[in-house]
């Protein structure tokens, strides 16, 4: 009855018995709530999820578009202007004002939400049992009642009273403050306990740092104590990069230096006793002039699209600056299982003291036979005691499950143990011996350990049975048996490991397993198991590379960036994998490090022993750290895959994290700069091209852009040091702005990647944004702009033209030459001929709106009104086009001479 659950919805259950718990919220401990029952509670208490904090007010949004100096100067000079009487000026620049705030608004909002999408991409899902079987479901959809599993890595999606639990602890620090991982254990509390000390509950948000455990929902959504503090973790991402603060910083001096000159020109010309309201003027044009008022837009629209292009690509960046950093990329260090390669696990092989098997079949379908040396296909009854007991081990030391629909079989869990539970299957072997506790696997102990109670079929067995599975040398030196035909018989490890090495050495991943029988449930833990262990075999397993590894590991090597597989597998797996995906570029010497070997190698020696080598095996998430602290000691810039709790620092340390969306815990995504939705090694690959075009993208944005604000401040500054007329008024300076920056500027956002962006070498970071060459051609277009204008507009006025004529004239030669412009920017390096004038769609649809509004800029009386501009001639627009054409001849050889601008 879901009202009185509903009821009964409270977090405090920390003080209640387990059954009364299981009662109160009418479901059951061992095989949770009934799938109907779970529905109906949903559409009774909703779903569960945090209610959304309630963002920035707009109109407060709106106001913070103008705090931005640039805004300020505008600002001050509007007011002043309009205090002098000047209402159409004062009118233009106000307006140009609250153009930006609604276009900063606009953007800022649609970044935002674009990031806040993005996050959505990376859905959360919880284990729960429903009817007595484990399955995945998205957290929403968690109901008071339900049974939920977790383990190390996960985010725990509810407050749940923990009815069972193996060496469980979590980090409470989003809920409590505290960073210790906090002990958990079943017993009951006093009603008084506060939050932070309630061990025998799990609460939502937090995350469980090790071990395994199963509880109750006793509270979801706003009901949790998250819910209740209301504290959303995570917060909202600030749409900063070392970039945008850089060009903020930039912006500010520019802004002092701007209005240090401009205070200088109006002094000059007040001295020399030109009118005070003219000489304001003119340094109003020069300030508005000289600013570049498109940048900090196009610079987050930029990596706004940037964002949205790598999400198509399967990318999703939780932390902006990882946009600019992928482009800068030098190590990629990967894992091997699932990233490099499917985790599509199958188990092909077995060997055993007894003999050798092969495990035919494919995929995770149960149709498969186990055949021994000599062609026989093997049956329960026929098989021998260590090949049974090998596949018994396997499916009974296993968190797996196998959900058959009509033709597919999905897995829940480990691929690693989904493939052992197949072959049982195939084996013939269904029932496992229940079990009654658990040492659960992790990176560092490499094995697992489940206890069961004795078998039915031995009657007179008094003690439990135990079943280890894990990394052979770890299983091996638990052994001080093996299982021969007659029984248990002295341990050959050499044999073992000489044909567990012979398994990987073909790429197969080994798993070795034992057993122990008649143990006391009492002496169930690592100590007490160590020696007494009997090995009864090995399983090896194929995991195909993943079909794009190896052309991306190749167009990778291209593009000047080391990759290197970091992987807990044994060494000779890791090494026949890795010479299948072109990893070690012909040969395996020198190339392949194990943890055992790096622990020996000494901190000063360490980061020339890790630049050579390719492989790195049996390497613990610690030692991962201390390699990505050893490539950066040598300025790499490093990108680090992470699925697990312990790859949580690395993934933190290095320049970028890449977390995977699938097979990642809660844990490594919270700590990845981006999370990949395909946990797939090409996708990195794909990431990084992006993030080099976006790189590029916003240099080309720079170089257009710079030009015409250093000409325009320029020809003031001339203008008032020789005493002649403006060539062009402030609100003229605002029009070019800001219609360029909109209409042209930022279609160069919309650049498609260049060819052969994967065959430069990685960008270096701490090389300035424009190059000497770059800055040379910036330079050059302000000269030929100033030049230009300069000489445009004393020609008209020495034909006997009016000054309003001859300024429209100065203003339409600025625009042409930043349209001519434009197309050379398109690719800092090749001709516009070579790319083609019309391959940017957007960049066309921009300069027709342009030209759209010179015409009515030129033509229009209430634009000649507004902007004192004045109907011209064909001639002139002749030598205005003669003007740009010749800038845009200019570049174009410059191109040629100094292509190495990059
Ligand atoms: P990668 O780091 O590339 O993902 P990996 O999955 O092999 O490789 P780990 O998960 O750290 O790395 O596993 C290390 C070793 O522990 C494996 O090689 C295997 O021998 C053993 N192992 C892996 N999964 C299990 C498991 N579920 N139970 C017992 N042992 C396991």
């Amino acid at each position: 009855m879901p009202t009185t659950a509903r009821a009964e919805q409270s977090n405090s259950h920390h003080d209640l018995p387990i059954h009364e718990s299981v009662l109160l919220l009418q479901t059951d401990p061992e095989r949770g709530l009934g799938e109907h029952e779970a529905r109906e509670r949903e559409t009774t208490f909703g779903p569960n999820a945090l209610p959304q904090t309630r963002p920035t007010g707009p109109l407060l949004r709106l106001l913070r578009q103008l705090h931005h100096p640039l805004i300020y100067v505008l600002l001050v000079a509007g007011a002043v202007t309009l205090l002098l009487g000047e209402h159409v000026d004062s009118a233009v620049i106000f307006g140009v004002v609250f153009v930006n705030m609604i276009v900063g608004f606009v953007q800022e909002s649609r970044a935002e939400a674009a990031l806040d999408a993005l996050r959505a991409m990376v859905r959360t899902e919880a284990k729960v049992v429903r009817d007595g079987v484990s399955r995945t479901v998205p957290s929403e959809r968690l109901v008071p009642g339900d049974l939920v599993l977790v383990e190390a890595g996960d985010r725990v999606p509810a407050d749940l009273r923990l009815v069972r639990l193996s060496e469980l602890a979590a980090d409470e620090s989003a809920l409590t403050g505290e960073s210790e991982p906090v002990v958990k254990d079943e017993v009951v509390l006093p009603p008084a306990t506060p939050v932070a000390d309630r061990r025998n509950m799990l609460h939502s948000g937090t995350l469980v740092t090790s071990g395994s455990g199963a509880g109750i929902a006793v509270a979801t959504g706003a009901e949790t104590e998250l819910g209740e503090i209301h504290r959303l973790v995570g917060t909202a991402e600030v749409l900063q990069t070392p970039l945008t603060r850089k060009l903020a910083w930039f912006s500010k001096v520019l802004t002092v230096v701007i209005l240090f000159l401009a205070a200088i020109t109006f002094a000059i010309g007040v001295v020399r006793g030109e009118s005070g309201v003219e000489m304001f003027t003119a340094a109003v044009a020069l300030a508005v002039g000289a600013i570049p008022e498109g940048l900090p837009a196009a610079v987050t629209i930029t990596l706004a699209i940037g964002v949205s292009r790598m999400a198509r690509r399967r990318v999703v960046i939780r932390r902006l600056p990882a946009v600019e950093t992928l482009g800068s990329t030098t190590v990629i260090c990967s894992d091997k299982t699932g990233t490099l390669t499917e985790n599509q696990m199958t188990v092909s092989r077995v060997w055993t003291p007894q003999g050798g098997y092969e495990i035919t079949g494919a995929g995770y379908s149960a149709r498969g036979d186990i055949v021994d040396s000599a062609g026989e296909v093997l049956r329960p009854d026929t098989m021998p005691s260590a090949l049974r007991w090998t596949l018994l081990a396997g499916a009974s030391c296993n968190d797996a499950a196998l959900h058959h629909d009509a033709d597919t079989t999905t897995v829940v869990g480990d691929p690693t143990e989904a493939a052992m539970l197949v072959a049982a299957r195939k084996a013939g072997l269904v029932d496992v011996p229940p079990r009654t506790d658990t040492i659960p696997f992790s990176s560092q102990r490499q094995y697992m350990a489940t206890l069961h109670t004795p078998e039915p079929t031995r009657p007179n067995q008094h003690g439990h049975v135990v079943f280890v599975k894990g990394a052979v040398e770890r299983v091996l030196a638990l052994c001080g048996a093996e299982l021969g035909p007659t029984g248990p018989r002295p341990l050959e490890q050499a044999a073992a490991l000489r044909a567990a090495e012979n398994l990987a050495s073909q790429g197969l991943r080994v798993l070795a397993t034992a057993v122990a029988e008649d143990v006391p449930a009492e002496r169930f833990s690592e100590e007490a198991l160590a020696g007494s262990l009997v090995f009864t075999g090995l399983q090896a397993m194929f995991d195909p590379p993943r079909p794009a590894a190896a052309s991306a590991v190749r167009s990778c090597r291209e593009a000047g960036i080391a990759v290197k597989m970091i992987t807990g597998d044994h060494a000779a797996t890791a090494t026949a994998i890795a010479g299948r995906i072109d990893l070690l570029d012909g040969s395996a010497d020198g190339k392949v490090l194990t943890g055992a070997e790096l622990a020996e190698i000494s901190e000063e020696r360490l980061p020339d022993a890790v630049r050579e080598a390719s492989v790195f095996a049996r390497v613990s998430p610690e030692q991962k750290l201390r390699l990505v602290e050893a490539m950066q000691s040598r300025s790499e810039v490093v990108a680090m895959t992470g699925d697990g709790v312990n790859d949580a620092p690395a993934l933190r340390q290095a320049d970028i994290g890449v977390a995977m969306g699938r097979g990642g815990t809660e844990v490594a995504k919270e700590a990845g700069d981006m999370v990949l939705t395909d946990d797939d090694f090409a996708t990195i690959e794909a990431a990084v091209e992006e993030g080099r075009g976006v790189f590029d993208n916003l240099t080309k944005f720079i170089v257009w852009t710079l030009p015409t604000n250093m000409a325009e401040g320029l020809v003031i500054l001339v203008a008032i040091f020789v005493g002649t007329a403006l060539p062009i008024l402030p609100t003229q300076i605002l029009w070019i702005n800001m219609t360029t920056a909109v209409a042209l500027g930022l279609m160069l956002a919309f650049e498609p990647k260049e060819r052969g962006i994967m065959r430069r070498p990685p960008r270096d970071p701490r090389r300035p944004l424009l190059t000497g060459g770059l800055v040379a051609r910036v330079l050059l277009v302000s000269a030929l702009l100033v030049g230009g204008s300069w000489w445009m507009f004393q020609w008209e006025l020495a034909i006997g033209a009016g000054l309003p004529e001859a300024r429209t004239v100065a203003l339409n030669l600025f625009v042409a030459v930043e349209l001519f412009y434009l197309f050379s920017c398109r690719s800092l390096t090749r001709s516009v001929w070579r790319i083609g004038w019309f391959s940017n769609k957007w960049v066309l649809g921009g300069v027709t709106f342009q030209i759209m509004g010179q015409a009515a800029l030129t033509y229009l009386p209430v634009m000649q009104g507004l902007f004192d501009t004045a109907p011209i001639g064909l001639e002139s627009w002749l030598r205005i086009l003669g003007v740009a054409a010749l800038a845009s001849v200019v570049v174009g050889v410059h191109k040629r001479l100094f292509p190495q601008v990059l």
